[in-house]
């Protein structure tokens, strides 16, 4: 879909701005109705304070067009003016994974594998498209609505690159607790550092706790007491794939969908519950 640039005036012509719905680090999000339809879209207002898109800013528009998959977020589309652009998106009304965590504490093992599963699927289909989302974490998914039926949506690919090969990306992006070891070592890096993130979430969505803390360089997947206590050898093995060290030898997104912890065919309906 080829993107048409609009100005900022024509949104306020089509739109009212109903909330400020999310913030991030480089945008606020709005629900905005569109006065026409009585629709209501989420508006990422990103500062952009040059005529030209700045490239990061190009590639996620880029990157939103091209996708075409039930859980990533749509593109409806784009105000730009000298000061701000102005992104039109489906609204996702069930909230930030973050947010579910927050309230509900850890999940369990059987709710915690529908997510995962979801996530690994929506990774798979972005990484068969040659993108690397480079920012997965809690806040960057999203609830299609606050049942326990929700489906996951990706959203911000703010930090994300079309990436032929697994050495195609250089430069320090993404979240630091988040973050793969190649980032941190100025590698060039692919891939892979999306499966480390979903190692992370995984561990904190399991035990509510980070795994490390980045600012020591320590990139170890710990199992401690009493968190991990009730948590399945299946469920700690797929965590030490998907957080091993060597990018080269990490768990792709396919090797992770077989897994028995995803698959439930080694884990018990005891460790499963
Ligand atoms: P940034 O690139 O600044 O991190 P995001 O795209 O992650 O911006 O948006 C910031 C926050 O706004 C998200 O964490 C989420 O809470 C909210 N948000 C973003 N897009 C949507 C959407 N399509 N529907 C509902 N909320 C959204
Ligand atoms: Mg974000």
């Amino acid at each position: 879909m080829p993107i048409v640039m609009q100005q900022k005036s024509d949104f306020h012509n089509r739109y009212d701005i109903i909330a400020r719905i999310g913030k991030g680090q480089f945008s606020t999000v709005y629900e905005a109705a569109e006065k026409a339809t009585n629709e209501h879209w989420a508006g990422k207002v990103v500062i952009n304070k040059t005529d030209a898109l700045p490239p990061p800013l190009e590639t996620e528009l880029a990157i939103l067009a091209h996708l075409d998959h039930p859980q990533t977020v749509r593109l409806k589309e784009v105000f730009n003016s000298d000061d701000v652009c102005i992104i039109v998106q489906e609204l996702v009304n069930g909230g930030e994974l973050f947010e579910r965590i927050s309230e509900q504490g850890v999940f369990s093992e059987k709710y915690a594998n529908k997510f995962f599963r979801d996530l690994l699927l929506v990774v798979k289909y972005l990484h068969e498209q040659g993108i690397v989302h480079r920012d997965l974490k809690p806040e960057n998914i999203m609830l299609s609505d606050q049942s326990e039926e929700a489906v996951l949506k990706l959203i911000d690919f703010g930090a994300s690159k079309f990436a032929q090969h697994d050495k195609a990306i250089n430069g320090v992006r993404g979240t630091p607790p988040y973050m793969a070891p190649e980032i941190f070592a100025y590698q060039s890096y692919g891939k892979p550092v999306d499966m480390w993130s979903l190692g992370v979430i995984l561990y904190v969505i399991l035990s509510g706790m980070f795994p490390y803390d980045p600012e020591e360089r320590r990139f170890d997947c710990p199992f401690i007491s009493p968190e991990f206590d009730e948590i399945s050898e299946s469920a700690q093995d797929i965590l030490l794939k998907l957080m091993e060290i060597n990018p080269e030898k990490r768990y792709t997104v396919d090797q992770a969908l077989e897994h028995p912890w995803v698959t439930g065919e080694k884990a018990s309906s005891a460790e499963m519950s």
